[in-house]
């Protein structure tokens, strides 16, 4: 799936949008604390039945619509750290105001104008995930920029949301759908940008920015699922398709490109199934049973015997064409009669599963099926097969025609399945029950005056003032200890910038890995203290590492002190004697050899100093030795 693709001349358009917990105190909407809990905590639970209601606009949403085929019964979790607004049983309290002020704090970082009054809005969503039928938004903010170094892309809008209840594996619930409320109104930001994201390696670029900015306000909660994002990509002879709950940053590349690569892979099948002619008979779902009366298949046995079919004639081989990694179109047929509980079954695969060869010549035979045609069958009871079998014939069908519009499953592999029907314009209506909050100037004012600095600036600052790579500069700007780096260069301007950056990330990190306690002994001073003498050539820059290591044994002693101890203290003038001796001794070798003698003999010398005396001194007074000998002649 390596092929090179020009993503301009496929016309890859995409945006995202990045939903970011904050840490507030409480919710969104009440007094509940934004923890979560183990399962098994849970000290109650509530059933509820959820149907498609008309908006207060009249129209019924299309997303809703498709969900409320499976009627479903819901069960909650609740917890003592739960209350009745969690339960629907009370309105919502007024919006939370520390939630306001960082997703304000988060706007004007991204250049966005803020609303002059923020209202809140009930957005539909059937699937059980919130209590009340909707989920609470408010826009905060619209019109920001983020720039890339392919371009501007927009920011379309800033949104404060209530996060929905988590789903959770029922025991013993039959087809009940289960929630967990602890994490039902816990405040997000929604932030949305336009599709000007024009390839994979942007859009992960625009994840990472807002990820940092995100960051930067350090009031957001970290850890995993406390950051999900969703993505929509299309191409010029695709359709907009909406890719839902990646978690992970580092999947957003493969997410797009993996899309492409099914659009394009879907585009080719259809004209080769409109070359073949093949075509569905749009309602004949013929009941199958009969053939597998006396079967030894399983998967057939479990369902009751019952069995029902269709023909996609034209269809033979298609179903076992790879459109993603580890998907195939029969894949994206058996993401639907998932939705009803029942697996597919297709005469390409077949004889198999304990389906024998005979069977499956009855199968073909009931629809005047050919070698050119594929049956697909599923073992399910009428009612869950017919709505699989319509969903089957649908999808084929859309295979000769077009590309499915829809909202798609992020899979941890990069690919995705089929979740629902992208949804329409009718989901949103005004919440009554919380009052609109003004944002008025001297709000904006005392937040304006307050914004952190985000990485992204910092990083550049750090590369323009101190000259540092993109990579080191990088490094540092996300590092916790910015603002020692900062100290310290201030302080001792000799001392390399390298070696301050390398010291406060790397070298931390490889004495962490040896498994010496740096994090809870060394305090600032103490690197202070090191690079100060560092700045007197008091030590060889090779030993900082030792140094460390000696201070998170003794965090009580003085840097000059830790290096007597050390054993690396040295007078300047054994230094120079050492230095000449070594020289002295090797005069015919640097007859010999000129300048090439520097290396060798740096080495000799080195082994007796490492440490002691920075390296380039070393060198310097070295060549320098070595000059005089070959002037002597
Ligand atoms: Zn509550």
């Amino acid at each position: 799936m390596d092929e090179e693709i020009d993503h301009s001349e496929i016309g890859l358009k995409a945006g995202l949008e990045i939903h970011q917990q904050l840490d507030t105190r409480t919710k969104l909407f009440c007094k509940c604390p934004t923890v979560l809990r183990e399962k098994k905590e849970s000290t109650f639970s509530l059933k509820r039945y959820l149907r498609a209601s008309k908006s207060e606009m009249g129209e019924v949403d299309r997303a809703a619509r498709e969900e409320a085929k499976y009627s479903r019964t819901f069960m909650y979790k609740g917890y003592d750290s739960t209350c009745l607004v969690e339960n629907d049983e009370e309105p919502p309290r007024e919006l939370n105001r520390e939630a306001i002020d960082i997703s304000l704090e988060v706007a004007l970082l991204l250049n966005m104008n803020p609303v002059d009054e923020i209202h809140t809005m009930r957005k539909i969503v059937i699937d059980g995930s919130n209590t009340c039928g909707f989920q609470r938004t408010a826009l905060v903010a619209t019109d920001g920029l983020l720039s890339t170094e392919e371009g501007t892309v927009r920011v379309d809008s800033l949104c404060l949301e209530e996060d929905a209840a988590q789903k959770i594996e029922l025991k013993k619930e039959g087809s009940a759908v289960g929630y967990s409320l602890d994490r039902l109104g816990i405040p997000l930001v929604e932030i949305g940008t336009a599709p000007d994201i024009k390839t994979p390696e942007q859009a992960v670029n625009v994840a990472e920015q807002l990820g940092m900015i995100l960051r930067s306000t350090g009031r957001v909660k970290r850890g995993l699922g406390t950051i999900r994002q969703d993505i929509n990509v299309s191409i010029a002879a695709g359709a907009r398709v909406e890719i839902k709950g990646v978690q992970n940053l580092r999947l957003i590349g493969d997410i797009v490109r993996n899309e492409i690569t099914r659009q394009l892979r879907l585009i080719a099948l259809k004209e080769e199934l409109n070359k073949r002619g093949a075509r569905v008979e749009h309602h004949r779902i013929e009941d199958l049973s009969g053939i597998f009366e006396a079967t030894s298949s399983r998967v057939i046995q479990k369902a009751g015997g019952n069995v029902f079919g269709v023909c996609l004639y034209g269809f033979s081989g298609v179903l076992g064409t790879e459109i993603q990694p580890e998907r195939r179109f029969g894949s994206e047929l058996a993401d639907f009669t998932a939705m009803y509980g029942a697996g597919l079954m297709h005469t390409d695969e077949l004889p198999a599963y304990g389906i024998t060869e005979d069977e499956v010549e009855q199968l073909k035979r009931t629809f005047g099926a050919t070698d050119n045609d594929c049956v697909v069958i599923v073992a399910a009871d009428r009612a869950h097969a017919e709505k699989a079998l319509k969903a089957v014939l649908r999808r084929a069908e859309d295979a000769m025609r077009e590309i499915p519009k829809e909202t798609r499953r992020a899979l941890p592999s990069g690919s995705s399945a089929y979740m629902r029907p992208l949804p329409g314009a009718a989901r949103m209506y005004p919440e009554t029950d919380v009052p609109p909050v003004d944002i008025d100037e001297q709000i904006l004012h005392s937040i304006k005056t307050n914004l952190p600095e985000t990485f992204a600036h910092r990083k550049a600052r750090y590369k323009d003032g101190f000259d540092l790579n993109d990579e080191l500069a990088d490094k540092i700007a996300r590092n916790i200890n910015f603002a020692l780096f900062e100290h310290i260069m201030d302080s001792y301007k000799n001392v390399p910038v390298t070696l301050v950056v390398r010291t406060l990330t790397d070298t931390l990190t490889e004495l962490i890995h040896d498994g010496i306690d740096v994090e809870d002994t060394l305090e600032d001073r103490h690197f202070i203290d090191i690079f100060k003498n560092l700045s007197a050539n008091a030590f060889g820059k090779e030993a900082v590492p030792d140094v460390l290591k000696f201070l998170a044994n003794k965090p009580e002693i003085e840097v000059a002190k830790a290096i007597e101890e050390i054993g690396l203290s040295v007078n300047m003038d054994e230094v120079k004697q050492l230095i000449e001796d070594i020289v002295n001794a090797k005069k015919e070798f640097i007859q010999e050899k000129g300048a090439h003698a520097v290396g060798p003999l740096m080495g000799v010398v080195m082994n007796e100093l490492r440490g002691k005396v920075d390296g380039e001194i070393i060198n310097r007074m070295v060549a320098d030795k070595v000059k005089e000998v070959l002037e002597e002649g």
